[in-house]
C-alpha cells in the first residue's frame, strides 16, 4: 500500500491485549489503564492479519499492553505465524520470557524486542512496580533460544537513565543485541511525566564518547551505531529532537480493532464491523492509509488521547 505522501506501508503492530502485567510510569497512568473489554477474539485477529498480508504487510509485531499475558497468545501465534514466511516479531517486557521464549521461537516468532529501562533493582522496581529478575532471566533466556534479532528497548528518562545508559550500551559489547534508547513521547494521560522526564538522546553521545555510526536499516525509526569492537549496535529513537515520519512504513490495529494510521494521532478508524467480510475489510485497511497523517506534532505539544498502554509502541 502507498500512502498520498508516497510512503510504501509494509509493516504492521497488531496489539493483543491491554491488560498488562507491570504498571512503568511512562506508560500506564497512576499504575492504573481500565481495560476495554472488547478484546478482538483469535478469528478476529486472524482475519485481519490475512487482510494485511494479501495488502502485502511483510512485518507484523504482536504488542500490548503485554501480548504475553493475553490468553492462549502462543497457540494464537503458532497459528497466525503459519500464514506466510514474513517478519513475525514480538515486543514484550520480558518478564515471562524465562517460560515463554521457547514456545515463541517454536511457534515462529523471528524478532523479539524487550524493554528495559535499568539494571538498578530499586529503579526498575520504582518504575515499573516489578522485579528486575524476571526481566533479565527472560532477556537471557531469548539469548539461549536464539532469534534472528533481539533488541532491548531503553525510554529515555530524565534522573533515571543518565547512570544506566553505559551499562545498558556495555550489553552490545559481549551479546549479539540491538541496545535502543528511545526518547519519551508524550502521550495519553502520562503526558506530562514525559513532559517532566524528557532526556534528549544527545545525552548518549555525551555519556557513550566512542560511538561509531553504523549501517542503518531502511525504514527504521532508529539511527544504528556501534561501540569499538561491540557485537551489538547502540540504536538512538529521536520522535523528539528529530522528526522521522517521512520515512514512516507502519500502521498499528489497537487491542480492540481501531486502525491508527499514526502513532501520534487521534484518527482512528474503526475495523470491527467489516472483520467479517475480507473484501471489505482490505478496503477499511486501504482507505484508513489513504489518511496517514503527513507527520506528527509532538513539538508543537499536540499530543493523543489514548494510553500508550492501549497501543503498543
Ligand atoms: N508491554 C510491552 C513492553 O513493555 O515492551 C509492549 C507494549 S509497550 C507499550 C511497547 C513499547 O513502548 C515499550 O518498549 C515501552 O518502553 C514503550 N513506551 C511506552 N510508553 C512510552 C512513552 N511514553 N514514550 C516512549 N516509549 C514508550
Ligand atoms: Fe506494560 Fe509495556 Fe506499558 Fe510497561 S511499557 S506498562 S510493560 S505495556
Amino acid at each position: 500500500m502507498i500512502d498520498k505522501f508516497n510512503r510504501k506501508i509494509t509493516y504492521a503492530r497488531i496489539s493483543l491485549t491491554e491488560k498488562c502485567n507491570l504498571k512503568c510510569k511512562y506508560c500506564m497512568p497512576n499504575g492504573f489503564c481500565p481495560i476495554n473489554s472488547n478484546e478482538l477474539s483469535d478469528e478476529q485477529i486472524k482475519n485481519i492479519v490475512k487482510a494485511l498480508l494479501s495488502l502485502r504487510i511483510n512485518k507484523i509485531r504482536f504488542t500490548g499492553g503485554e501480548p504475553l499475558m493475553r490468553k492462549n497468545v502462543i497457540s494464537l501465534l503458532n497459528d497466525i505465524c503459519t500464514f506466510a514466511p514474513i517478519d513475525w516479531a514480538i515486543t514484550t517486557n520480558g518478564t515471562t520470557l524465562k517460560h515463554d521464549a521457547i514456545y515463541l521461537k517454536k511457534a515462529g516468532i523471528k524478532h523479539i524486542n524487550i524493554s528495559l529501562d535499568t539494571l538498578d533493582s530499586k529503579d526498575y522496581k520504582a518504575l515499573t512496580g516489578a522485579d528486575l529478575q524476571n526481566a533479565l532471566e527472560g532477556f537471557y533466556t531469548a539469548l539461549d533460544v536464539g532469534f534472528d534479532t533481539i533488541r532491548i528497548n531503553f525510554v529515555l528518562i530524565k534522573g533515571i537513565s543518565e547512570k544506566q545508559i553505559e551499562n545498558l550500551a556495555k550489553l552490545t559489547l559481549k551479546h549479539n543485541v540491538d541496545v535502543r534508547f528511545i526518547e519519551l513521547m508524550p502521550i495519553g494521560q502520562c503526558a506530562e511525566y514525559s513532559e517532566n522526564h524528557l532526556l534528549k538522546a544527545d545525552v548518549v553521545f555525551q555519556i557513550l564518547k566512542d560511538l561509531q555510526i553504523d549501517v542503518q536499516d531502511a525504514h527504521a525509526p532508529a539511527k544504528y551505531y556501534k561501540l569499538k569492537g561491540a557485537k551489538g549496535r547502540v540504536g538512538l529513537i529521536t520522535p523528539m529532537s528529530c522528526n522521522f515520519c517521512s520515512e514512516c512504513n507502519r500502521i498499528r490495529i489497537t487491542a480492540d480493532g481501531k486502525l491508527k494510521p499514526c502513532l501520534h494521532s487521534d484518527i482512528e478508524i474503526n475495523l470491527c464491523d467489516v472483520l467479517h467480510n475480507e473484501d471489505l475489510l482490505k478496503k477499511r485497511i486501504q482507505d484508513a492509509v489513504n489518511i496517514k497523517p503527513e507527520r506528527h506534532y509532538l513539538n508543537e505539544n499536540m499530543y493523543i488521547k489514548r494510553n500508550m498502554s492501549c497501543i503498543g509502541g
